[in-house]
């Protein structure tokens, strides 16, 4: 299985980002799910127009729009479907720094993460 290395330094930062920033960030997202968000990952994307439908959708909410960010994106804090797909295989992926690299969402991301904007 291949590792997406692409502009990722191994630096465990993301460039603009303290690393308590970082940690942060990703308490918030799991504190939301252990609050129940419930997030829109149907219907998956299958056409380019489909997908940058939902990325123009991401680019009207504001960066502190977390919620729902993660609502559109239909983001999960688990695999995805019979394939298992998950961000460690994603192509937006930065397997070191541990983080979602697709500008509409740059957020932080564990490898076992997914969400329905998910490309290889
Ligand atoms: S686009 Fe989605 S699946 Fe891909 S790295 Fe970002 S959060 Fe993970």
């Amino acid at each position: 299985m291949t590792q997406n290395v692409q502009d990722d330094d191994g630096s465990g930062a993301k460039d603009g980002l303290s690393g308590d920033d970082q940690a942060s960030q990703r308490r918030m997202i799991e504190d939301l799910f252990e609050g129940g968000l419930e997030t829109q990952v149907d219907p998956f994307p299958e056409t380019d127009k489909e997908f940058s439908k939902l990325l123009d959708q991401l680019r009207e909410l504001g960066p502190e729009d977390l919620r729902e960010k993660l609502v559109v994106s239909g983001w999960k804090l688990t695999p995805h479907g019979e394939d298992e797909m998950r961000c460690q295989e994603c192509m937006y992926y930065l397997v070191h720094k541990r983080w979602c690299d697709l500008p509409e969402l740059d957020l932080p991301a564990e490898p076992e993460w997914w969400c329905r904007l998910w490309r290889i």
